[in-house]
């Protein structure tokens, strides 16, 4: 194993060193991320390190996946921390480029994704799968990986890249892991830490919304509607007020779901404040009876 971790902000020198490693014939992972890395981050890293011999982490703020009036200048960047977290956590390369190495002039491609019908984020959030898809595209040809981890905590995004990666025919194999939670369910997020004190007690009302609901639906109830309501009742009861959706659906094509007969997710986004939050679970089919 090399002892130590390559810190490479340029593309060719990123490629190469990935080149390499699969010219050795070594399974290559790769964790892309926008940084501010906590243990939902660690748990992907771990993962491929479980699977590969080499293991590229990619931190990126990309500019394009941020909407007008969103996040981008605000989201965290403690660039130092992350790296010595990479180098701790037994990653060999972190790829760390700057907006202008990933976006030097204009632009004239980008990677377009169909909307879905059930919607879940991206009718509140115009253009950002575009903006995902193409970076995630982009790191795929810079950092040349067998098998690509990604978090369910962004099930849409999950879904997405999958899809994109059969429409496309990138060689590489998607892996997702489950959510890692704070110990009050809430899922961890390099936001999270945008939350005031008061914001941050209300938040747990989420996952633990989504957690009762699963239960029930563990217990035999199977209409979506029904669910979603209850959802809804209890984040409106915990003091979360402002969704922008609780949808339930396909956990395989996103396609809303009338009646759980498959296998689902029941997704929801809402605001805290300055603060977007998004949470899922899966849903299990109820065991039949008699
Ligand atoms: P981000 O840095 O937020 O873009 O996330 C980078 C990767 O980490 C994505 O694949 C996320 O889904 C994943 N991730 C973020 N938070 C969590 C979490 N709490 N549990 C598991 N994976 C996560």
């Amino acid at each position: 194993m090399p002892s130590k971790m390559h810190l490479v902000a340029d593309i060719p020198a990123a490629r190469r060193i990935c080149r390499e490693w699969q010219g050795q014939g070594v399974c290559v992972g790769l964790v892309p991320t926008m940084g501010a890395l906590h243990e939902g981050h660690l748990s992907l890293i771990r993962a491929a390190k479980g699977r590969c011999q080499r293991v590229a982490v990619s931190i990126f703020v990309n500019p394009i996946q941020f909407g007008p009036g969103e996040d981008f200048h605000r989201y965290p960047r403690p660039m130092e921390r992350d790296r010595e977290v990479c180098a701790a956590a037994g990653a060999d390369l972190l790829f760390a480029p700057r907006d202008e190495t990933m976006y030097p002039g204009r632009r004239l491609t980008f990677v377009r994704v169909e909307e879905l019908p059930g919607g879940l984020c991206g009718p509140f959030r115009p253009g950002h799968f575009d903006g995902v898809a193409t970076v995630v595209a982009k790191l795929f040809h810079i950092l040349p990986a067998d098998v690509a981890f990604f978090g369910e905590k962004d099930y849409q995004q999950l879904i997405v890249i999958r899809q994109m990666v059969k429409d496309l025919d990138f060689p590489i194999e998607i892996v997702g892991c489950p959510i890692v939670r704070e110990a009050d369910g809430l899922a961890m997020s390099s936001r999270n830490v945008h939350l005031t004190p008061e914001e941050r007690g209300r938040a747990t009302g989420l996952s633990r919304a989504l957690f009762a609901a699963a239960e029930r639906a563990a217990r035999g109830e199977r209409r979506s509607e029904e669910l979603i309501r209850a959802v809804r009742a209890d984040l409106v009861n915990a003091g979360i007020e402002s969704l922008d959706y609780v949808e339930i659906v396909d956990a395989e094509t996103l396609a809303p779901l009338a009646r759980l007969t498959r296998p689902a997710r029941l997704c929801a986004a809402a605001r805290l404040g300055q603060t977007r939050l998004i949470d899922n679970v899966p849903l299990d089919l109820p065991v039949e009876c008699g």
